[in-house]
């Protein structure tokens, strides 16, 4: 199975013919066309968007608007100013709790999250609920990793205000059936809006937010090919309109009076100061390059991938893995553990061989605690990884055996 993406296209990769890069769910490596992209801004465009009433920054409000389209068009959402521009996933993620939340969410209300949620989409709300007094409740997984649905339906009810999940679990590789979800809730919780968190999921698995019926949903840039420093939330326009600003000052208002000021409509009114039309561009560039791939490919590839992996690791002594089954829809993340051999242990030893790996508690402490890991091994796949680069890992945790049977 060869790599769905040249290596060639990406420069990092193409100078160092050894490095296996396996620690994509923690960021992607760029292709070219993404550096060549931000470089031509720069180049050509490069101006304050919005502001100046001249041609150059005209150009450069056209280039970030275009943007904007291109990546609500790479994630389904048919209403571009529906998609808000943020530093990242996380960010996106806060900007619900602390503005949709903040206004919406009293003593006595329930939010609920998933027991594979990311710090991420964790901490906000336990935070939001501990501020306001609301009670904070976590659906437990079912055994292949996905929400146990029966629960969830259990935990919702008339004082429900969130439910926010992972699309997909950046331990565990599992998808969750967002749809499904999203139908529980409006039937059981209507009043609650449903959040999820797209990190893992936008750069592995062909999105269609409209489709799935979320009211936020959130991504990173970087772990899409894109470059750090931009995320993208994408809300429902009636739910953003509604919504209190988050950043305030240049650009997302409308009038300032002295005691008081109007906003501006959006998706400006939560883009406050100068916006990161670099990081926009970049992005908008991953997704072109991913869209020519085709994401049902890039699924289909990860999948393989990491199916080859845990085939592998399971014909090692003491190996375990966590999450779905070989050959189970999943994305291409893979965490494991090996015999006595401490996750951080293994990491070193891949390192010297020139393989980079994930081990820790992958921003899940809670998951963590329910897998009854203090840490795990992750190996995850993108584009440019190979069958190569499988045999690279298993070789890895080979000699890591040996050394350890020996020491
Ligand atoms: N959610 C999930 C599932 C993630 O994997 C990550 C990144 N590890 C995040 C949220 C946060 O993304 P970022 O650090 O890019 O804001």
């Amino acid at each position: 199975m060869s790599a769905l993406a040249p290596r060639a296209d990406f420069p990092l990769l193409a100078a160092d013919p050894r490095l296996v890069y396996l620690d994509s769910a923690a960021t992607a490596q760029k292709p070219r066309a993404v550096l060549d992209a931000i470089a031509a801004f720069y180049a050509h465009d490069y101006a304050n968007p919005h502001r100046g009433a001249y041609a150059l920054s005209a150009r450069a409000t056209a280039v970030y608007r275009a943007a904007r389209e291109r990546v609500a068009r790479f994630l389904g959402a048919a209403d571009a100013d529906t998609l808000l521009f943020t530093r990242g996933c996380t960010e996106s993620l806060n900007l619900v709790a602390g503005t949709w939340g903040r206004a919406n969410v009293a003593a006595g209300d329930r939010i609920v999250v998933t027991a594979a949620e990311h710090h991420g989409n964790f901490v906000p709300w336990q935070q939001l609920a501990l501020e306001r007094g609301a009670e904070f409740r976590i659906a437990p997984l079912a055994a292949d990793g996905t929400v146990d649905r029966v629960h969830l339906a259990s935990l919702l009810g008339p004082r429900t205000k969130v439910v926010a999940f992972t699309h997909v679990s950046n331990v565990l590789g599992a998808i969750n059936p967002v749809e499904e979800i999203v139908a529980l809730v409006r039937a059981a919780a209507p009043q609650a809006i449903t959040v999820c968190d797209g990190a893992q999921a936008a750069p592995h698995l062909p999105v269609s937010v409209d489709a799935l019926g979320v009211d936020f949903y959130g991504a990173g840039g970087h772990k899409m090919l894109g470059p750090m420093g931009v995320g993208v939330l994408v809300g429902r326009r009636a739910l953003l309109e509604a919504m209190p600003p988050w950043l305030t000052g240049g650009d997302m208002i409308e009038f300032v009076h002295d005691e008081r000021s109007t906003w501006n409509v959006i998706p400006h009114k939560f883009e406050a100061g100068t916006p990161n039309v670099e990081g926009a561009v970049g992005l908008a560039a991953a997704c072109d390059y991913l869209d020519a791939l085709g994401m049902a490919r890039v699924h289909e590839h990860g999948r393989r991938l990491a199916t080859l992996a845990i085939e592998g690791m399971l014909r090692l002594p003491g190996a375990r893995t966590h999450g779905p089954p070989a050959g189970a829809e999943r994305a291409g993340v893979v965490s494991f553990t090996l015999g006595e051999v401490h996750p951080h242990d293994l990491s070193s030893i891949l390192d010297a061989k020139g393989v980079c790996i994930r081990a820790g508690h992958h921003c899940a402490q809670p998951l963590m605690r329910r897998l009854g890991a203090g840490a795990t091994a992750r190996a995850s796949f993108s584009v440019y990884n190979d069958e190569r680069d499988v045999e690279a890992l298993l070789a890895g945790m080979r000699a890591a055996l040996d050394l350890f049977a020996h020491a």
